[in-house]
């Protein structure tokens, strides 16, 4: 048995992984309209999705039951 393969040590150490990675692999891209249409957490069911204070650097909803974090990836596209 390996002591580096100890589950405490993986996951405190992927956590940090992952943030260097860059934001957006912390948390799923949900699309605006997606959320509008759907609003309830693609993860567990839940609803409805929590949103984070704007402060919030990653992600801008939350669910409350299962914790999953969700980023809003704005429509790029402008009709001008
Ligand atoms: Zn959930």
């Amino acid at each position: 048995m390996a002591e580096d393969d100890a589950p405490w040590s993986n996951f405190g150490f992927a956590e940090e992984a992952a943030v260097f990675k860059g934001p957006t692999q912390n948390a799923r891209v949900l699309s605006e309209g997606w959320v509008a249409a759907n609003a309830f957490c693609p993860s567990c069911g839940a609803t409805p999705l929590t949103a984070f204070a704007a402060n919030s650097p990653v992600a801008d909803f939350h669910c409350g039951v299962c914790a999953e974090e969700y980023e809003l990836k704005a429509t790029k596209g402008r009709t001008d």
